[in-house]
């Protein structure tokens, strides 16, 4: 199965713009690039009118969340996490499905072709949770990186979330390790790597953090968690464990080029060194983090020091979307802001951000960049459309007027979106679903 993609601009991310540029997937990865007459292939997509930009990929999320948007929309993230928690221990299966439908449905029409999801919520007698993300991912299209998330430190032992959403250390390693088993496909070109993730410094014991990081590591699976997105954070660490958080997830095991973090906004100047030097991942969500006014990344100094930053939406509750079109253009106004410079990140900066430094967070050197050998994932834009058409430079245009949707969506050498339409799903049926269940989940 041969696929087809002419662009009016084809931006491979490794430094090439190519007018009138195509390429050629074949099988679901990219076998040439080109412009000018282009190669027959089984399947066209026109996309003339288009810049075609490597696949998105969303670094950092929770899809579960897309059923509680709304919620606390004033509140600081420990205010909004002790009013959630209650509601979220009222999710199932079913509730995960139609959320993380919602959610990938609107990851893939903005041009995401790769995203991770953080799940961490499994309220006790509740099956099928993590096979609900996996199956739906498999449905809609999406490259997945599922992380099976936990919370083991309930409110009894000084931790932030109540006793009846933590789970027990020994059944969370046991489910993690099982899905692994079942899920994780470490291959080349895989659709499916399952991810280890115990929650956040204040939801998990030390121990099991250090146990997490044991498992990952025999099974060669990546680690994912939330560090340093607060000061109230940075002030329950020191408090409870004397250290600071990056401190106290390194002395944990928590560090190396198998791991990324989530937000990474409180650190001082040794931690951005240290972070860089030991290769960890930070995955950026300024929407979230200016919803939240949890604080701003120091992402041009991350990227300074030759870290891996990638961009996250956040779960869709404390974002309420889940545009990575959008993060990039917060992620570079957000530095402008920060550093007090317009040279803090340019538009192509925030491009490479949102994919090639989303899939260094994943690691994944077979994804982010449109080359021969590399996986067939792209978004196209139009630029002829009313916020675009006319803009000097087409690729500034997509950061600093980010697009509502993506015009064609290819994933796996695969139309998964064409002319802003899902082809996997049906988005009006998505809507109905999630407000029914949305409504259900409130009581
Ligand atoms: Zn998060």
């Amino acid at each position: 199965m041969s696929l087809l993609v002419r662009a009016g601009l084809l931006v491979t991310g490794t430094g090439q713009e190519i007018e009138s540029g195509w390429l050629l997937a074949k099988d679901g990865m990219i076998v040439e690039l080109g412009s000018g007459a282009a190669p027959r292939a089984d399947e066209t997509v026109d996309a003339r009118s288009c810049v075609a930009v490597p696949g998105l990929v969303n670094a950092h999320d929770h899809f579960y969340q897309w059923a509680t948007r709304g919620y606390v929309p004033d509140g600081t993230l420990f205010e909004w996490l002790r009013a959630l928690y209650p509601v979220w221990a009222r999710i199932d299966a079913e509730t995960v499905r139609v959320a993380a439908r919602a959610a990938m449905a609107r990851l893939l029409l903005c041009g995401c072709t790769l995203s991770t999801d953080h799940h961490y919520v499994f309220p006790h007698d509740r099956p099928g949770i993590f096979q609900a993300l996996v199956e739906s991912a498999q449905e809609l299209g999406l490259r997945f990186h599922p992380c099976r998330g936990s919370m083991s430190l309930g409110e009894s032992d000084g931790g932030l979330p109540p006793d009846s959403v933590v789970e027990k250390a020994e059944a969370i390693l046991t489910h993690t390790e099982a899905m692994i088993n079942r899920y994780h496909d470490p291959k080349p070109g895989s659709m499916c790597r399952v991810v280890v993730a115990p929650c956040s410094p204040f939801s998990v014991t030390p121990r099991l953090m250090r146990e997490s990081a044991e498992l990952a590591r025999k099974h060669g699976v990546r680690l994912h968690t939330h560090v340093a997105e607060t000061l109230d954070e940075e002030r329950f660490c020191l408090e409870k464990f004397g250290q600071r958080p990056v401190e106290l997830m390194e002395h944990l095991g928590w560090s190396g080029d198998d791991v990324w973090y989530a937000h990474g906004i409180h650190l001082n100047d040794a931690e951005v060194s240290r972070v860089a030097d030991a290769k960890t991942g930070v995955a950026h969500c300024p929407s979230s983090n200016m919803r939240l006014g949890a604080g701003a990344c120091r992402v041009a100094d991350l990227v300074r020091a030759g870290a891996r930053v990638g961009l996250g939406v956040d779960g869709s509750a404390s974002n309420e979307d889940a545009n990575i079109s959008v993060e990039a253009h917060q992620a570079l106004l957000l530095a402008r802001v920060r550093d007090r410079s317009p040279q803090a990140m340019d538009a192509r900066g925030a491009l490479r951000l949102a994919t090639s430094g989303g899939a260094a967070c994943l690691g994944r050197d077979d994804c982010g960049t449109l080359e021969p050998g590399k996986c067939a994932d792209v978004a196209c834009f139009r630029i002829d459309d009313l916020a675009h058409a006319g803009m000097q430079d087409p690729v500034a245009g997509l950061v600093l007027a980010p697009p509502a949707r993506a015009h064609h969506v290819i994933v796996n050498g695969r139309l998964a979106v064409r002319e802003g339409r899902l082809l996997t799903a049906d988005e009006d049926q998505i809507a109905r679903e999630i407000a029914a269940t949305s409504a259900r989940l409130a009581g």
